[in-house]
This record gives C-alpha cells, structure tokens and sequence, in this order.
C-alpha cells in the first residue's frame, strides 16, 4: 500500500496521509466503470441533471470547509478559494442550463421518404486527469458535463490537491452519483499513467504542456477522443489612448490573481512607449498594496507557491533577466519564511532573448517590454509557442478588434483579462493544446454524434 503525504505550501507541514491507488486497484475501478456505464447512460437526462443540482447544492452548503481544505493543501489565499468554489457553483448552474439544447436529438431534414436526425451519445468511460491550481474549475469543466451527458468518469485530480478531490468524490456520491460512475484516483504521476492504460473511450487532462505532450504520446495510437488543456505565456498590449493607471491595477490583478498560478494569468505585458513610464509606476504601486502572508487569513492576496520546485523556477527567470539586461522594479526574490514563498516581481526593460518573455512562469512574476507601435505589440504578442489568451487595453473598439482578430489565442479580451465564462469555450492554440471545455461545444465534446438515416417503412 503507497501512502501519499499532502503537505501545506504555506508552512512545509504534512497534513494528511493518503492511501494511493496502484495499477490493480486502478484497473479494477475501470472495470467497475465500464460495467455501469450503460446503465447510467439510460437514465433520463433529469435523473443526472438532479445528482449534480444536489451536489452544486453540497458545494454551497459546504464552502467553508471546501475552501479551509483547498487553501490547506494549495495555499490559495481563502477568499479565493471561496470564489472558486462558488464560481465552480455558477459553471454548474451554466452547464444544467445548457445540456438539453446541446445533446438533444435535432432533426436536420423530413420529407415524406427520409427523416435525417443528429443524435449524441455519450463516450463512454473517460478518464480525467486534473490540476491543482483550479482544481474545483479543471476538475468540474469535465466531470460535471461527462456525467450529465451519461459517461462514466476516472478522476485523478493532481496529487497536489488531493484532498479537495476526495471532497468532490464524497459529494458527487452522496448527491447520488454511484461509486463506479465516479471513481477517483489517488496518486502522483505513475498512478496518472496507469490511469491511461486503460481502456477508456476518451482523456481529458488538464496541466503542463511537458506533461500534455506525453499523455498524447501515450494515448495518440489508441485512436480515442484527447483534449488537452495546457499551459500558456498570455500577452496583454497596453496602447498609447489606454487609462494607464486604470491598465495597470486591471492587469497587476491579472498577473497575481492566485499567486500568479493560473493558466490565463497575464504573463507578458507590452506597452505603448507613450504610456509606458506612467503605467509602470501605477502597476508597481498596486503590487505594493498586495498583501502576502497566511492564506487562511482573510486579508491576504498573495499565498505560497504550491509547489516548491517553482521557486528555481523563478529564481532562474530573474537571474537570467537581470543578466541580459533586466531592471528590477519590485520583488525578484524567495521571502525568508517556512514554506514556498516568493516576492511578487515586477521586471522591466524585457525582451523576447529572456525566459521569464518566452517560458510559463506560473508564479507572481510580470515582464514588461516597451514597444513603439500596434504592429510591434502584435509581433511580440505572436512570438511564442503557447496561444491561450491574450488581451489588448484601448478605448477604441476597432483598434482592439483589428488586434484582437490576428492574435493567436483561444480566448481574447478587450479591457479585461484573466477572465473565464462558462458560455463561453475554452480553447488553446499551438502548445496550449487541443479540444475544447465550457460552452455547448465542452458538452458536445463528451459525446459522439450519431447520424439516424430514417424511412418510414
Ligand atoms: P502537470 O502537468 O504537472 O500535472 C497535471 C496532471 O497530470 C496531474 O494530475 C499529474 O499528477 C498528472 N500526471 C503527471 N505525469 C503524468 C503522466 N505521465 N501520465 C498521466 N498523468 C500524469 O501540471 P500541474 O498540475 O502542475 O498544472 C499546472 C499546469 O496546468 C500549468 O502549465 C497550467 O498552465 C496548466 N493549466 C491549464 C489550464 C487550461 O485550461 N488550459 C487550466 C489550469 C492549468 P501529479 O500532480 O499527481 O503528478
């Protein structure tokens, strides 16, 4: 028997033990998942829709203790945490809304000889391989709109945030989800990767591009329906008619929103040369107002990194920004305490030749390059290997819309940024993967559509 240990990132301390699951118990959940599956399927689409309204019931009814557990494990400052977990709420109330119009059976043509008919049938059994660092909206994005379209889920949420899983796990079975229908796993890598042994009709993961690539190495061969949503390096373009400080207090939130860790976090700011100074000086002032320390404590913005192998990560980016030029203009160092603490950072005078301009960062860390024009902001905006999201601060419409249309980028903001809507898809190019969640298209995704050729004997 494995024994996983869940540590607080704010303290170091172990907090729980774990038992993890191993290839036999993992095989036997996917056994028991494909045994039941048809039979959950069956069910009338308002049987399901009634498991999941009692477990967007539980989330409300529970929230305090879900956040005091999610920050625990993570270290996501709690008020954060209780958004999240109210925002998972609102995704729920979106999807409930949604799955009717999005998998019932449409007819595309009648006449007197020939009905032809759209039907959607679930999957199958579909594996789940989630983050931590939204693990309520990674995790819920696919195993709320799986189940309510009659599959069965294999869920492993990451290893990081183990326990907010099992929250989920015990919720969706007490709001009458049977046990095989969801099953959890519990584990670290390996156990991620003998989850993809199986045979399942279709994986869903969410995480590091690395990680990505070889989950679809991994499950590419076995022709089955793979998303996968990863990383990215988002851009935002200040240009020279924006409200600077207005941009820059927008955007400082959208850089260290949760501790930076989110995958539409602004990593890459450009400003127009004409702003440029201004906007500097108001973004490094609103970092200053951040306040960082105990995450359970309710005034607190900025928490630990959850992970403490970041911390060279960033240590790195700084090192290799300041030496190719960089100027420091806040943070740019670990904070001495007990845990996985790093200053918020503010870097300027960046260009493309620094990884902190090219590579995920994924902490609180923000590069800010001066550019000249609209076309230089756009260039630089393309010049990467991810596309998730990318945004552009204007008051003209048509300016921000001429950008906005030669972006590369799933999703795309005008004033605003590090912002997610359940009707809304949720897309990425390039390195920030394949497929689709949220919006009818991430219920779709969840089924196979079947074309019902009909003439009437
Ligand atoms: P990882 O890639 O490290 O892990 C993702 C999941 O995959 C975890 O559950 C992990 O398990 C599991 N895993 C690890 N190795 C394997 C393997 N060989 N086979 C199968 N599963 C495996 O990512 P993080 O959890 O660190 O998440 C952060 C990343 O996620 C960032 O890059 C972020 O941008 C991205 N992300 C993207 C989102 C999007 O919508 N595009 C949303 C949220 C995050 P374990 O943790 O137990 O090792």
């Amino acid at each position: 028997m494995t024994v996983l240990s869940v540590h607080n990132p704010a303290t170091g301390e172990r907090i729980a033990d774990v038992t993890a699951d191993d290839a036999a118990s993992v095989a036997a959940k996917a056994a028991r998942a494909r045994a039941a599956q048809p039979a959950w399927a069956a069910q009338p689409l308002g049987a399901r829709k009634a498991c999941i309204e009692r477990f967007r019931n539980a989330l409300e009814a529970d929230v305090e203790e879900l956040a005091q557990t999610l920050t625990a494990e993570v270290g996501k400052p709690i008020r954060q945490a209780r958004n999240e977990i109210d925002g998972l709420r609102g995704r729920i109330d979106f999807f409930l809304d949604a799955v009717e119009r999005a998998v019932s059976p449409e007819t595309v043509f009648a006449d007197a000889a020939m009905t032809e008919r759209i039907g959607h049938d679930p999957l199958g059994v579909v594996a789940n391989i989630s983050a931590w660092n939204y693990p309520y909206f990674v995790g819920g994005n696919v195993f709320v709109p799986a189940l309510l379209t009659g599959n069965a889920v294999l869920y492993k949420p990451s290893e990081y945030a183990t326990l907010t899983g099992l929250h989920i796990d015990r919720r969706l079975h007490a709001a009458g989800v049977p046990e095989a229908i969801f099953a959890t796993v519990v584990g670290a890598g390996a156990v991620g990767a003998a989850l993809l042994d199986q045979p399942v009709d279709g994986v869903f993961f969410t995480g590091s591009a690395a990680t990505g690539k070889r989950v679809a190495a991994a499950v590419g061969p076995r022709l089955v329906r793979l998303q996968l949503e990863l990383g990215g390096k988002d851009p935002t373009y200040v240009a020279d008619d924006a409200d600077p400080k207005a941009a820059a207090e927008s955007l400082a939130d959208g850089a260290m929103y949760n501790t930076g860790q989110s995958c539409c976090s602004v990593e890459r700011i450009y400003v127009h040369e004409r702003i440029h100074d201004e906007f500097v000086r108001h973004f490094v002032a609103t970092v200053a107002g951040f306040r960082i320390g105990d995450p359970l404590a309710d005034g607190s913005y900025i928490g630990p990194l959850t992970r403490r192998p970041q911390l060279d990560v960033l240590d790195a980016q700084v090192a290799d920004a300041l030496a190719k030029g960089a100027t420091l203009a806040a943070g740019g160092k670990r904070i001495e305490r007990a845990g996985n603490w790093f200053a918020p950072t503010v870097l300027t005078n960046v260009d493309h030749m620094m990884a902190v301009m090219r590579d995920e960062s994924f902490g609180p860390i923000i590069g800010i390059q001066r550019v000249q024009s609209d076309d230089e902001a756009l260039a630089l905006m393309n010049d990467t290997r991810y596309g998730l999201t990318a945004g552009v601060y204007t008051r003209d419409e048509a300016r921000a819309a001429r950008l906005l249309r030669a972006v590369r980028a799933g999703s795309v903001y005008w004033n605003c940024c590090d912002r997610v809507s359940p009707r809304l898809p949720w897309s990425g190019h390039g390195d920030s993967g394949v497929g689709v969640t949220l919006s009818t298209y991430g219920i779709q995704t969840f089924t196979r559509p079947r074309a019902w050729h009909l003439r009437p004997a």
